[in-house]
Order: structure tokens, then sequence, then C-alpha cells
């Protein structure tokens, strides 16, 4: 079965928007200067993977993403023997292939994986910037534009995995949250087109449902949800059919939660 989810982008040719939030642009041009690897941690949908592309734009860096999850092995990541015809061949993995060639190797959702993918990148966060292919019984060194970058989601909640402090202090690490009101505003504008009007409603209905720490969702209205419902409510979708299906529907599947949900949305839209 195939599980894992890799895909290699080359730099974008006109740079993507993004909304600078805080430090983050200078934080990440001086890691990459630097050489060091760099963790951005937070809720989904808050600007990490569109932070990155936009950081490869600026570097003129490929992006080579691997969506983490339960069964990411570090054959997965290195790479493995497979059987052409009546030959056993080696192919790179996305990490060996980044390493060699450089570029951004972002892991998304690092705490996924298993322990060994830690221990394969360990040699490749500090000042070694080595790999081990130890199938192959070889050792290779980065790329001097090779960057290692991982995102990790803190979710206070249950159901989400942790990240060893020994890993976690291999990384530089930045911490992204829903931006504050105006510029979340701006983002849905900027994204969707929709007016300040109702981009100003959506923004607030999200704030409301941050605020309802009670009701235990494990993951509340992330920038996403927002844009979602502004692309809806663009393209013709009546405004309360939009947030319904955009916003409520996708934060809970307790139908009590819902209809609560529900109806505190549809007076604010
Ligand atoms: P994450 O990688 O954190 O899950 P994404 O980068 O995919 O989140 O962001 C989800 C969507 O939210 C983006 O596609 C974009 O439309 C919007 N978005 C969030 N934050 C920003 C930002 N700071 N600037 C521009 N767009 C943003």
């Amino acid at each position: 079965m195939e599980h894992k989810k890799t895909t290699i982008s080359s730099a974008p040719d006109t740079a993507p928007y993004y909304q600078e939030i805080g430090k983050e642009v200078e934080v990440f041009q001086h890691c990459w200067k630097n050489h060091l690897p760099f963790l951005l941690k937070g809720p989904t949908g808050t600007g990490k993977s569109r932070f990155l592309e936009y950081m490869a734009f600026t570097l003129q860096q490929p992006i080579i993403t691997v969506a983490c999850h339960e069964e990411t092995s570090s054959t997965d990541l290195i790479g493995r023997f497979i059987i052409k015809g009546t030959e056993t061949v080696w192919q790179d993995g996305p990490l060996t292939i980044a390493v060699k060639q450089g570029g951004i190797l972002y892991l998304d959702e690092i705490a996924e994986a298993r322990p060994d993918v830690i221990v394969a990148i360990h040699p490749l966060t500090d000042h070694r910037r080595e790999l081990f292919i130890d199938k192959l019984g070889t050792m290779i060194k980065a790329h001097r534009d090779f960057m290692l970058v991982a995102s990790f989601n803190p979710g206070y909640q249950r159901g989400f995995k942790e990240l060893k402090p020994s890993t976690r202090q291999r990384f530089v690490s930045m911490s992204f949250d829903y931006p504050e009101k105006e510029l979340e505003k701006m983002i849905l504008m900027k994204e969707t087109g929709i007016d300040s009007g109702v981009a100003k409603k959506l923004v607030n209905i999200a704030n409301k449902i941050r605020n309802l720490t009670e009701l235990g969702l494990t993951e509340t209205v992330s920038t996403r949800l927002l844009v979602d419902a502004g692309k809806l409510i663009q393209s013709g979708l009546p405004k309360r059919l939009s947030v319904e299906v955009a916003v409520v529907e996708p934060l809970s599947d307790d139908p009590e939660i819902v209809e609560a949900l529900r109806d505190l949305t549809q007076l604010l839209i």
C-alpha cells in the first residue's frame, strides 16, 4: 500500500502571496545563511506551508515536501532497493535527493513519523551535515544549499504526538498562530477577493469560536477555513451556507456542537 505523499516543486516563478506576521522572514533568512534547521510550530491552517513557499521563492530554491504519518520510516526518506525487471536497483528517497542536489526538505508533521526518521536526520541537523545511508554503507555530505525544515503541531489536546526535547533542541523554532484581526482580514481579502465588510464578519466569527474553549474542539477555526468560506461566498454561494459548510461542519462531528456553532455563526454573518 502506498501511504507516503511526497511532492517536489521547483522554486516558484512568481512570489506567492504571504503576509508576514512577525519576524519570520528575517529569522528564516539567517537560518538559511547559517545552515541551521528550522521548525515551524503551530496548528494547521496558520500559513506555515505558504510561508515556506514564499521563502523558497525568495531564496530561489526547490522544496521537497514529505507529509509524515505514523508509517513514515527512514527508508521512505533515504531510499530503497527496488526490483526493475531482473535487476535490483537503488532508488534515492526525497531526503537523499535534497541532500545531494540542495534545496529545502520540508518534513510536514515530523512528530507523526517513526522514531528512526529522527535518528536518520540527527547528523544532518548539526555541524556534520551528513547523511548515512546504511543500506549502501555510504556517508554523504549535504549540498551547501540543503536546508532541513520541519513542522510540528504542539496540539495541547489529546491525539497529538509529542516531539522529544532532544529533537526539538536541534531546530531553530518559531510559533505560528492565528493572525491578529486586521491582518487576518487583509489575508482573506487578498486571497479570496471578498470585500472588507464580509472579511470582517468572518474574522469576527473565527474569534468568537476561538474563544469558546469550553467546546473542547480538537482544532479551532484556522485561517484556511476562513479562506475557504471566503472563496465560496465570492463565487456566489449564500453566506450562511458558505460558513456552515466551510467553517462549522469541518470543526466537529458532534451534532450538538455543530448545532450550537451553526446558531452562533448564523447570527454573525
Ligand atoms: P499550514 O501549512 O499552517 O497548515 P497553509 O500555509 O496551508 O497552512 O495556510 C492555509 C491557507 O491560509 C493558505 O492557503 C492561505 O490561503 C492562508 N494563509 C494563512 N496565513 C497566511 C499568511 N500569513 N499569508 C497569506 N496567506 C495565508
